[in-house]
């Protein structure tokens, strides 16, 4: 579905608003509504399950957001958690210089790829598109543009060498977006940690940060954690939590906040095993995304070229968001840098005691770090179709978010087919109290049945419960499928049963 009608349908629907809308909004903040909870929740969850419940050697922990301010010096964050900044003279607009060549070089791509879908069409089933790319001169020649632009953006970036940032800028004669104008500023490090200060403590030693991830709560606890509930290496330790990042540009929707929400797993290995168990968290982070019927086409990984301080292997799982292909989680091999760090900066020993080898070391780490905000904007991007009504030959269509049912915000519907027949809906009444003991539940009674049918489509609850006078009679309801729409009859406690067994996480993981 086309991005726009996807932000405003999350609005419409409860899903996300724009924070402090009231005062005109807070850019990049965004608050979530009763769905949109819901929804996220389930993700958690889903995510928690997966990682800390299906694994016996992942423990989870809750860390707080405010930590000593050492420990973002001793991380490298005070020093090199800087992204590139350049305004344009003439719109007093503000870049990440990174981001506009990116830019750049996506716009070259979108040529690309206008060239191969033409001759696509023209060639038919006897396309090559792999020969295509590699043998045709135009697609060649851009190619090579990109390249270049990339390759000096890495090194550039690599060697925090601004000015051969702002030379790049100039080279591909890139223009703000707003002004058309190539009046630009000299790049500059920005760094995209927020701080406030203590109360009780004045100047630098009072000055704390709002945590830009919530990896560092996990490598401080590592000790108490180890001693406490007594893990051997290899195991890990999962966290769910929010991080603030003073962004420079805010855009597309919630890919991109200042303050959002993490699900991080670190993993602490033996010094040595670090690429084996790189290798198997990427591939089980991609069978996660999968499990949740992401069509392998929209998912696809990147490797970094150019890698953070901290590790010495970095891929980035992308998802095919309404505006391209984007990262959606990541999978680093952070080395034993974060430990070591806090060994240095604490003065204490940060170290593991490897019964079987009989020896000290610092552990090596490998970690999954994915948002939690990305993953809920891939899921409804993946879920929210038009369609034709299944079934109907009027040409009718239907706007139904196809979530998988088990994080699906509400799991089912209750609705009396006429809200003045009194019977009816203490009925429904009897069948709502008996369901939402055990699912989140809605009941509906507003209107005709087929628009409450639709308000739960647009939702994505996948089963609506409809209580008639045959309920009267015989005790059973009409259980309606959100994507057959198929209609059986059954009796409350088998609805429960049903919906219990199909909306469970154990469908999917
Ligand atoms: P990007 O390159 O998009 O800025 P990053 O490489 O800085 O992301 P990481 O530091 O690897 O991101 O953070 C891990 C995950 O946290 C990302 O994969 C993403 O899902 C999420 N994330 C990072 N920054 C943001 C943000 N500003 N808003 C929402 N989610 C974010």
């Amino acid at each position: 579905m086309d991005f726009k009608k996807l932000v405003s349908h999350c609005k419409e629907y409860g899903f996300i608003y724009q924070s402090s809308e009231l005062y005109d909004g807070l850019a990049a903040v965004y608050d979530y509504g009763p769905n949109g909870v819901e929804l996220k929740n389930n993700i958690k969850n889903y995510w928690w399950h997966s990682m800390v419940r299906m694994h016996n050697n992942i423990v989870g922990i809750d860390s707080a957001i405010f930590m000593h301010p050492k420990i973002w010096k001793a991380s490298g964050h005070v020093d090199a958690f800087n992204d590139p900044l350049v305004d344009n003279k003439d719109s007093k607009k503000r870049y990440r210089a990174d981001v506009l060549v990116e830019d750049y070089c996506a716009k070259i791509e979108g040529k690309i790829q206008k060239d191969v879908d033409k001759a696509a069409k023209r060639f038919g089933n006897s396309f090559d598109e792999h020969q295509f790319r590699t043998t045709n001169g135009r697609i060649l020649e851009r190619q090579a543009k990109i390249d270049s632009a990339m390759s000096k953006l890495n090194t550039g970036l690599a060697e925090g060498d601004m000015a051969a940032l702002k030379l790049l800028i100039e080279e591909l004669e890139i223009a703000c977006p707003v002004s058309g104008t190539k009046n630009w500023t000299d790049v500059r490090q920005f760094n995209l940690m927020f701080n406030t200060q203590l109360g009780n403590i004045s100047g630098e030693e009072g000055k704390l940060y709002l945590r830009p991830e919530t990896a560092q709560g996990i490598f401080v606890n590592f000790l108490n954690v180890q001693k406490t509930s007594r893990q051997k290496i290899p195991f890990g330790i999962a966290q769910i939590g929010k991080a603030f990042r003073n962004e420079i540009v805010a855009r597309q929707f919630i890919f991109r906040m200042r303050e959002f929400e993490q699900m991080e797993m670190q993993f602490f290995v033996r010094p040595g095993t670090e690429m084996e168990w790189y290798n198997t968290w990427k591939e089980s982070r991609m069978e996660w995304h999968k499990s949740l019927g992401t069509d392998a086409n929209n998912l696809r990984f990147h490797d970094h070229e150019n890698l953070a301080h901290y590790a010495n292997a970095a891929v980035d799982i992308e998802f095919k968001f309404p505006f391209g292909f984007k990262e959606l989680e990541g999978i680093h091999s952070r080395t034993d840098f974060d430990l070591k760090q806090h060994q240095e900066y604490s003065g204490r020993k940060v170290q593991y005691f490897d019964p079987e080898l009989n020896e000290n070391y610092t552990p090596y780490v490998v970690e999954t770090s994915i948002g939690c905000d990305r993953m809920f904007l891939a899921m409804v991007s993946n879920a929210l179709v038009e369609e034709p009504v299944p079934g109907s030959t009027d040409g009718s269509t239907r706007i139904v978010m196809k979530l998988p049912k088990a994080i699906a915000p509400v799991k089912a519907a209750v609705l009396p087919l006429l809200k003045n027949d009194e019977t009816l809906v203490n009925a429904a009444k009897a069948v709502l109290g008996q369901l939402k003991k055990h699912c989140q539940v809605q009941y509906d009674e507003k209107d005709a049945i087929g628009r409450r049918y639709r308000r739960q489509d647009a939702i994505g609850t996948p089963y609506c419960l409809t209580i008639d006078h045959q309920t009267l009679e015989d005790g059973t309801l009409t259980l309606r499928d959100r994507d057959s729409l198929d209609q059986s009859r059954l009796s409350p406690e088998e609805a429960v049963t049903l919906i219990n067994s199909e909306t469970s996480f154990a469908t999917i993981c």
